[in-house]
């Protein structure tokens, strides 16, 4: 389950809204792909799949629309390999006033500002995954921001024993949490899909780098919505959450 964060090379609490009822919110499935040059393969019937609930928080100033957007992308892509995003029905009305933004220098100081967010939205542990979606998740001019290209999506894995863990003294039980940086598509070509999110989401659901050519879990953006090999595959539908 290691590496539990993520840099994506190219790649709150909140005022919980007057209770508002929940209603589900229509979330569109197609991403802005060229598919005519792109591999169009769907995950074959017979494959195994698996749904996984995500619960949705909208950061400041992050509008639904852009939510959408990004799970759009990343529905479709799970969905061609058998995992089918169970958006939850709060989705919109979910939001955080605390802004993540990783500045500092160390991973101790930088990580300090999830401990409120992972606190108050990964427990107790449901089944599932939190996706917390910010402005950015990189201050541009924090020290941490010298040495990374960019940091456009962290997840939080529940148990870890590494320094970012340490940081945020969270218990096990909880669900993972991704937060990811709405504003990652403007170092992103124009004609390359904003993949960060389905990224993350590889990370949560327990896989690690990769190199592969056209990988979603190899940094940096791709042309085309990138796959999972079969290893990852398995891993994915055989896993928590
Ligand atoms: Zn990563």
């Amino acid at each position: 389950m290691k590496p539990t964060w993520a840099v994506v090379a190219l790649l709150a609490c909140a005022g919980p809204p007057a209770a508002p009822a929940p209603e589900v919110v229509a979330v569109a499935a197609t991403p802005d792909v060229d598919i005519a040059s792109c591999p169009s393969e769907l995950a074959p019937a017979e494959w195994p799949s698996r749904a996984v609930s995500v619960r949705v928080v909208l950061g400041p100033g992050v509008t639904v629309e852009q939510a959408t957007e990004r799970l759009a992308i990343a529905r479709t892509l799970w969905r061609r390999e058998g995992v089918s995003l169970q958006i939850d029905p709060r989705f919109g009305h979910t939001r955080s006033t605390a802004a993540f933004v990783a500045a500092g220098s160390d991973p101790f100081e930088w990580t300090a500002p999830i401990r409120g967010l992972v606190w108050e939205h990964a427990t107790p542990a449901r089944g599932g995954v939190v996706v917390v979606l910010m402005p950015t998740v990189l201050d541009p001019a924090s020290p941490i921001a010298r040495s990374l290209d960019a940091l456009d999506g962290y997840t939080w894995m529940p148990g870890d024993d590494g320094a970012v863990a340490h940081a945020v003294n969270a218990p096990i039980d909880a669900d993972p949490v991704v937060f990811a940086g709405v504003d990652a598509a403007r170092r992103i070509p124009a004609s390359h899909p904003d993949t960060t999110l389905a990224h993350e989401l590889g990370h949560a659901f327990g896989l690690s780098h990769s190199g592969r050519v056209g990988g979603l879990m190899t940094p940096g953006s791709q042309a085309c919505l990138p796959t999972l090999d079969a290893a990852e595959r398995a891993i994915v539908l055989a896993g928590t959450p």
